[in-house]
């Protein structure tokens, strides 16, 4: 048996930092990892989609290089090994940092092996018995895999097999128009795949607002990807050299071929291996770690951080539990997970920021509320780039003049959508804004011209 006073179980968002925080505070920790360190957003999520992203719109604009007055010559092909190379290289430059500070991290210790609780305040890996009284757990999620039937007998993709792909899909089939499918859809397309999305829902990304999904799924056909809405996956097979989906729309079966099939329908939590049984830690129904407004389990001395414990779904919600953690662990600050404002953003092109509500939820509070909206198309900035597609969405509380939310679905949405996150941090009415001076010509410019032009939600 090992002693050690706190023991970190996975190195995604929250735990690599956290076992610097309380290094920092003397404590003796190890911290475990069973496969690549920095998780899923370094190796099969932000990072490696966001530098394919990049790729992908660099194709775009070279193809609508014309639009521009710019003239390339010939096809603009893709070279599908230099794009994963070049993604390779970015995704090893973070892990090896984030493997590299825990490893040279003094006081730290590093296993690399599956842990997994075997009593209380013990973890096993790799044959040790490690004790701490402290124990966090950090295990994040993988893809959830639906009981399709022949779904089990397909070499189907996932967020992260599809890290390995090196080569062009002719046709690639995307199970799931969420944020995960949304984005391999685009950025497939312009590598060139032929890409059809099938979507249960009546439309895209359904938690926002309709004129949001519906504005999203145009500028994808636009593409020319065939986005599927109300489509049920009912069957998968294999055939010699492609991928048979049946599908079931308005009550008729028909088919899809194609040559690949990603499975993009959703997360569920690591928890499943984890012997969270023999420490007595609650999970929900879907196997998600209850805690509460600190992040504790229902255990003492026991916290679970990140996507395992169903607060939030994000790099930044992950990051966020940590400092909360470590904010009342070691700096007798007490924030709270209820303090957060919600906040992401879908990276296509154009992207989508969010934050707060949508205007959906605020109609559902029955609340008198203003709203603002701006067409991207009268955006001084956006027309000189070019790139006018989208709106933005401001709504904001009648009586405190406080902002509710926001949804920003454009050139530069995921950026500027801090300055209303931000203001909402601060409380601050939007009248605040609405007197601020922004710089011309940018998107942000607008935000304090439309706090002048809200008008009551009918
Ligand atoms: C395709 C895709 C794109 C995404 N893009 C974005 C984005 O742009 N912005 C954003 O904010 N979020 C994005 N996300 C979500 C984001 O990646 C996650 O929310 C975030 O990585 C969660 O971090 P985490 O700290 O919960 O754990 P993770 O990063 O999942 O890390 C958990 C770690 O624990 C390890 N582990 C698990 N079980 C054990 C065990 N028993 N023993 C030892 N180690 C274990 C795992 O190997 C892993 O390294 C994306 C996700 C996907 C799938």
């Amino acid at each position: 048996m090992v002693n050690y006073d706190a023991i970190i179980i996975g190195t995604g968002q929250a735990g690599p930092a956290l076992a610097r925080r309380l290094v920092g505070a003397g404590r003796k920790v190890a911290i475990i990892e069973r496969k690549l360190f920095g998780g899923t957003c370094v190796n099969t999520g932000c990072t490696p989609t966001k530098a394919l992203v990049a790729s992908a719109y660099a194709a775009h604009v070279a193809r609508c290089a014309a639009d521009w007055g710019v003239k390339v010559e010939g096809a603009v092909d893709v070279d599908m090994k230099a794009v994963k190379a070049r993604k390779d290289a970015v995704v090893a430059s973070s892990r090896n940092a984030v493997e590299r500070s825990l490893k040279t991290l003094e006081g730290c210790t590093v296993y690399e092996g599956h842990g997994h609780f075997v009593a209380i305040k013990r973890v096993a890996v790799n044959g040790y018995e490690l004790a701490a009284d402290r124990i966090f757990i950090n295990v994040g999620g993988r893809a959830a895999i639906p009981p399709i039937p022949g779904l089990d007998r397909v070499p189907y993709l996932t967020n992260s097999s599809m890290m390995d792909v090196d080569f062009l899909p002719a046709h690639l089939i995307i199970l799931g128009g969420s944020y995960v499918g949304l984005e391999f859809a685009q950025m497939y397309r312009r590598f060139g795949s032929e890409v059809t999305l099938i979507e249960l829902a009546p439309r895209l990304i359904p938690r926002e607002d309709v004129d949001v999904s519906q504005a999203v799924a145009a500028f994808l056909r636009e593409e020319g990807i065939d986005v599927r809405l109300d489509t049920r996956a009912v069957g998968v097979e294999k055939d010699r050299d492609s991928i048979t989906v049946k599908v079931e729309a308005a009550g008729k079966i028909s088919q899809v071929v194609g040559t690949h099939l990603l499975v993009a329908m959703g997360r569920r939590p690591n928890t499943d291996d984890l012997g969270l049984d023999k420490a007595g830690i609650a999970t929900d129904g879907r196997g998600y770690i209850q805690v509460d407004d600190q992040l504790r389990t229902n255990v003492p001395g026991i916290w679970a951080m990140g996507d395992c414990n169903g607060r939030g779904a994000f790099t930044h919600t992950s990051w966020n539990d940590f400092e909360i953690v470590a904010a009342n662990l070691l700096d007798n600050d007490h924030r709270r997970v209820s303090d957060r404002i919600t906040a992401y953003a879908l990276f296509t092109d154009p992207p989508l920021g969010r934050a707060g509500m949508t205007e959906a939820g605020v109609r559902n509070t029955g609340r008198p509320a203003l709203i603002a909206t701006k067409a991207m198309e009268d955006v001084s900035r956006a027309y000189e780039k070019g790139e006018t597609k989208g709106f933005m969405k401001i709504l904001v509380d009648q009586d405190s003049k406080q902002i509710l939310g926001a949804s920003f679905l454009g050139l530069a949405g995921d950026e500027v959508i801090h300055c209303i996150l931000d203001l909402m941090y601060a409380k601050a009415p939007c009248t605040v804004m609405q007197r601020a001076m922004h710089i011309h010509p940018t998107v942000s410019e607008f935000i304090p011209t439309m706090m002048g032009d809200l008008v009551p939600l009918q």
